[in-house]
């Protein structure tokens, strides 16, 4: 993924609260200044780390104020941490593990599953995540933006089966406010699309990004709204990404959330209970678990199958129904997210 372009090299040194696109170009890029944050031992760290220029540490720095001091096993440590394991060539980990290039319908836009279209809106993120299933996805060819949204208006008029509007990437709302406006201002013309879903790691990583302009678009565009946010574990989810929730929920969006299990993160049913309990102390309901999906470089991600369905069914042992997020595996070509069974 492409980092967000900063938008200017100096900054004023003051007291006023950054803004989100300020926080964004301040993020922590350098793993030896990520060390001496949390107070980590180079020495012991960097024999481990890797240099990844195609796709770089990045990290928001209110993101590692969440992190534990001198603790390398971290969980949010470990989700952006370059590890030297990247390296590895694992048999059956690809670049295009579930398929995106065979699902183009236009540039820009993936078309999997029955009246709902993909749009990569941007490459940029706001934070890296080691196990990113598009972290070699080809986004400077691939992006919707590209010729002012025209192609993938073309595309998503032309085709009157489509209900839902998916907003992806790379990450959507690294895009400004007038962007996204003028993306909704078009589907206007294509009336058939009813609902607008983005997918967005915004509110739990940078939630400043939750700020009154993107609340008027959401709130002002005619159509139902549903934001997919994705945590991995409770301690992600502070008072800061409450507040963004909250303000999401009254611009009229309904908030799911998507997991990926992670070994090291979250592969245990007490840190997913947590989770599940936090998301809706936050309004927010769990969506999807996603077993990994085997890109190149994630593959000391992975939990295997037996011990993600024993998992799972602690996890509904111990939690209301609504609050057991559905277990499934995206598989190139099927016509929907797989349940995963044993
Ligand atoms: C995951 C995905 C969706 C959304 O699937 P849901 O089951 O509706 O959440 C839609 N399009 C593509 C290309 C996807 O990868
Ligand atoms: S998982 Fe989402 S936020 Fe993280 S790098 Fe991938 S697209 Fe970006």
């Amino acid at each position: 993924m492409i980092a967000a372009t900063p938008l200017s090299g100096q900054f004023e040194l003051d007291q006023t609260p950054k803004g989100w696109q300020q926080q964004l170009a301040d993020a922590v890029t350098d793993p030896l200044e990520l060390c001496r944050i949390l107070q980590l031992d180079p020495e012991t760290i960097l024999p481990v780390l890797e240099r990844s220029p195609e796709f770089a540490l990045r990290v928001p720095r209110s993101y590692v104020a969440k992190m534990r001091q001198a603790d390398p096993r971290d969980p949010l440590l470990l989700q952006v941490l370059p590890l030297i394991e990247e390296n590895s060539r694992v048999p059956g980990y690809g670049t295009d593990p579930v398929g995106d290039l065979d699902a183009r319908a236009a540039t820009g836009v993936l078309h999997k599953y029955q009246g709902r279209a993909l749009v990569i809106a941007t490459g940029a993120c706001a934070i890296h995540c080691r196990y990113c299933f598009r972290r070699h996805f080809p986004y400077a060819e691939e992006s919707g933006l590209q010729a002012g949204w025209q192609t993938v208006l073309a595309a998503l008029k032309a085709d009157p089966t489509l209900s839902e509007i998916i907003l992806s990437g790379g990450d959507p709302l690294s895009l400004s406010d007038r962007r996204l406006q003028q993306f909704t201002d078009a589907l206007r013309e294509v009336p058939h699309v009813l609902r607008l879903r983005i997918h967005t790691r915004y509110p739990v990583v940078l939630p400043d990004r939750i700020e009154q302009g993107l609340l008027n678009w959401l709130a002002s565009a005619p159509l139902q709204k549903v934001v997919v946010i994705h945590a991995n574990h409770a301690r992600e989810i502070d008072s800061s990404v409450h507040r963004a929730c909250t303000d999401l929920r009254g611009a009229g969006v309904t908030l799911l959330n998507q997991t990926v299990l992670l070994k090291g993160v979250n592969d245990s049913v007490e840190t997913l209970t947590d989770l599940s309990e936090a998301l809706f102390a936050a309004g927010v309901l769990p969506y999807y678990l996603h077993v990994l999906d085997k890109v190149q470089g994630a593959a000391h991600f992975d939990v295997d199958e037996a011990r993600a369905l024993e998992i799972h069914a602690d996890l509904a042992t111990r939690l209301p129904g609504y609050l057991v997020p559905r277990l499934v595996r995206e598989v190139a070509g099927a016509p929907a997210k797989m349940p995963v069974r044993a």
